[in-house]
């Protein structure tokens, strides 16, 4: 039995990251400094993205992603069920519509076959923009994507919220190939962590200049895009064009992101041994694993192994409950969105999306962060053998 609880994810932190927030108390800079510059670049350059922009969190940057691409009342934006609720509210909060794209069985991530086969159907009601959820960091086919975004004229914003460090056919997710912007969240659950942030990578320079306003009340300090007819310009001059909000991330978050960042080779390979590790031990169980996208990494965001056995919702809670007496906690990854009140009352219903639906009822999220020691990685596997031992 193991005394401290093991938790289904955990930042990973040490003395550095605490110097580095150090270092920015003592220069005075607690926002709004250089570090956000420095993270920005730094995160465009691991990425390979011409543009970043740090939020205050990944919702508020899935805010400014929509409202950059144009997206406005009535407009319609499609996600899949199966992701936080923010990739999905990023509409609501600009008045649009949402609708919901089934996952696939195998890859958890959005079915394309029916994304294509919705996008005939729909005929006028086409999306205006179509999210896209690297679902626990297991790239989506974006290319595919991609292709029907450019027939039926949608735009796409991968939320990548799990894939910090993620790759697909050799490209870094968030280098913006196959998508118009793409989306990190930097919560302590995921890969890497700035307390609360995000961030948005594109390679539209109009794009990300509207981002950057929409951070920060819609306000430009550019001269080049004034708009008052100013005979002296004055230092102190500004400029607010819309209506925009202070989503910024402070220096102290950006100083931590900076170093976080320095580590992510290392958190990316130790998620990925812990992975390979639980592949090999639970194959053979009544368990549907993780299965990669072809030619991807993932981040392994989130290890969730599905039950694939009769009665598959009442084993779920048994198992639950058993590795909770054993001090492991997991958790399920997602409650379905279509299924939350706010959306129910937006006339969605249960056995709409059933992928979404059997995958919330049926699968736990495994621990799976970089200081899970292999002790405890093989006690949680154990733990489950006896489990299926039994049941
Ligand atoms: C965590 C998460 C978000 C929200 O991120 P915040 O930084 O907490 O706002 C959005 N989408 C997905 C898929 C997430 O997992």
């Amino acid at each position: 039995m193991i005394k401290e609880k093991i938790y289904y994810s955990k930042p990973y932190l040490d003395n550095s990251d605490l110097n580095s927030l150090k270092n920015v108390f003592k220069s005075n800079f607690l926002t709004q400094g250089p570090k956000i510059n420095e993270f920005e670049k730094k995160i465009s350059q691991f990425v390979n993205s011409k543009h970043s922009t740090c939020f205050n969190s990944a919702t508020s940057a899935l805010h400014a992603a929509c409202f950059s691409l144009g997206f406005k009342k009535n407009d319609i934006l499609w996600t899949v069920p199966n992701s936080f609720v923010a990739s999905a509210n990023c509409a609501r909060y600009l008045g649009g519509k949402v609708d919901f794209i089934d996952i696939d069985q195998i890859t958890k991530n959005i079915d394309i076959d029916l994304l294509s086969k919705k996008l005939i159907k729909v005929k006028k009601n086409l999306p205006k923009i179509v999210v896209t959820v690297d679902f626990g960091g297991n790239p989506v086919l974006q290319d595919k994507i991609y292709k029907l975004s450019k027939k039926y004229k949608f735009k796409i914003v991968e939320d990548a919220s799990h894939a910090l460090g993620a790759k697909y056919k050799n490209y870094m997710v968030g280098c913006c190939k196959w998508c118009d912007i793409t989306i990190f969240s930097l919560h302590p659950v995921k890969t890497i962590t700035t307390g609360e942030g995000g961030i948005a990578t594109t390679n539209d320079k109009k794009i990300d200049r509207i981002l950057k306003m929409f951070r920060t009340h819609g306000i430009t300090k550019d001269n080049l895009y004034f708009k008052n007819k100013i005979n002296n310009l004055k230092d102190w001059y500004f400029e607010q064009h819309f209506l925009g909000f202070n989503y910024r991330m402070t220096d102290l978050a950006a100083a931590l992101g900076i170093n976080q960042l320095k580590k992510i080779k290392i958190i990316l390979k130790k998620r990925n041994a812990i992975a390979k590790y639980y592949d090999k031990c639970l194959k053979g169980l009544p368990l549907q694993l993780p299965k990669l996208s072809p030619k991807s990494l993932s981040t392994y965001h989130l290890y969730p192994i599905q039950i694939i056995k009769k009665n598959s919702n009442i084993l779920q809670l048994k198992l639950y409950n058993f590795l909770k007496k054993r001090g492991i906690i997991t958790n399920v990854h997602y409650l379905p969105i279509h299924l939350h009140p706010y959306y129910r009352q937006q006339g969605f219903k249960e056995k709409q999306f059933p992928v979404s639906e059997l995958h919330a009822d049926s699968s736990l999220s495994l621990p799976i962060y970089p200081d899970l020691s292999f002790k405890k990685v093989k006690y949680i596997v154990n733990s489950i053998k006896d489990f299926f031992s039994k049941n």
